[in-house]
């Protein structure tokens, strides 16, 4: 269970750090984030929710019944779009209105 982290996308805005429960998220030498120690990330989420820039990848992989797809997310004002992309690049995209998110 773990993230991965597309340095290209990454704007070094350092929000998924500010949230990552565990602090296993560090800024790198240029600004970009790393992770420490994969292993120990439990899939919270909260980076891959927090990042507006879609450089933060949740690996959906057997572990967690998934077949080797991946989840990030897209915010747009209240509305956060959880994008998963399937094994064969297949895509399906769940959105919540974020102040509903009571209702749900
Ligand atoms: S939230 Fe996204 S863009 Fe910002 S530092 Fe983290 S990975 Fe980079
Ligand atoms: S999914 Fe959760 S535990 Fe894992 S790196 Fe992101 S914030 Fe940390």
């Amino acid at each position: 269970m773990s993230i991965t982290i597309d340095r290209e996308k990454c704007t070094s805005c350092g929000k998924c750090r500010e949230v990552c429960p565990g602090s296993l998220l560090y800024a790198a030498q240029d600004g970009k984030t790393e992770i420490r120690y994969p292993k120990d990330c439990w899939g919270c989420t909260s980076c891959v929710k927090e990042c507006r820039f879609t450089a933060i990848k949740y690996y959906l992989g057997p572990d967690i019944g998934g077949k080797g797809g991946f989840l990030r997310t897209k915010q747009e004002e209240n509305l956060l779009h959880w994008i998963i992309t399937g094994p064969e690049g297949e895509e399906k995209v769940i959105t919540v209105d974020k102040s509903k998110a009571n209702a749900y």
